[in-house]
């Protein structure tokens, strides 16, 4: 089964809880190596996208991730409004009038995210950042869809190599954004914005897990 219209709103709606369950692990990371607030943001954020599925439930796929994106955009500030918003507002342009979504799609979707990410951030993968999540991530997901994978391994996979780019964070020297004030000092922190990206992906694998 493709993903549809009702799994993207579980994923928006269980992505809230968990970026709320996990507030104070953002906040830590973003304490050590930026300003403290992306735990806060990610809440905020994701909140806020939560108050607008009432609305988005008959929409089109693209519908509701580009309402996502603007709502993201509008209520969270710092680096990481800007680039989460983009993303699904690029997720939302590839997706437009969809009502399923079937792993290439998906594949497709999230590549022009991350493609609005890098747009908008010129991060390059090892810079300490979400890029070194999703990209990774990605490449999973194209590999699985290339070697006949089915969209529940595929998202496992992705999931898998998400989790090992977070991990991979750890010993990068920040090159972008409030960490990379730090220099060297960056070392040896997980990434917050790493972080809150592998949550994203983890929580589309878990809640798909079992409806699509
Ligand atoms: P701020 O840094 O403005 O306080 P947040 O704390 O919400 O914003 O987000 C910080 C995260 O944003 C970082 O951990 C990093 O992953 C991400 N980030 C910062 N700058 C960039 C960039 N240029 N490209 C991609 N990601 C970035
Ligand atoms: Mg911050």
């Amino acid at each position: 089964m493709p993903i549809a219209r009702k799994d993207i709103l579980l994923w928006l709606h269980e992505t809230a809880a968990v970026m709320a369950e996990n507030k104070a692990l953002l906040t830590q990371l973003d304490s050590d190596i930026g300003d403290g607030d992306h735990g806060a943001n990610m809440q905020r954020g994701f909140q806020a996208v939560v108050q607008k599925l009432p609305e988005l439930e008959d929409k089109d796929i693209g519908t509701i991730l580009k309402t996502a994106g603007l709502t993201l955009v509008s209520t969270v500030g710092g680096a990481s409004g800007p680039l989460y918003g983009t993303m699904f507002l690029q997720m939302g342009s590839m997706t437009m009038n969809k009502d399923h979504l079937d792993l290439s799609e998906w594949t497709a979707a999230l590549q022009a995210g991350l493609s609005g990410v890098v747009m908008r951030g010129k991060a390059n993968p090892g810079d300490k950042t979400l890029v070194d999540v999703l990209q990774p991530a990605l490449a999973a997901l194209a590999a699985a869809g290339e070697n006949g994978l089915t969209l529940q391994e595929a998202l496992l996979a992705g999931a898998q190599a998400a989790e090992a780019g977070m991990r991979g964070t750890i010993p990068m020297l920040a090159k972008k954004g409030r960490a990379s004030y730090l220099g060297e000092r960056s070392i040896g922190h997980q990434d917050p914005g790493a972080t809150s990206a592998n949550l994203l992906l983890q929580t589309a694998a878990h809640v798909w897990r079992d409806s699509i």
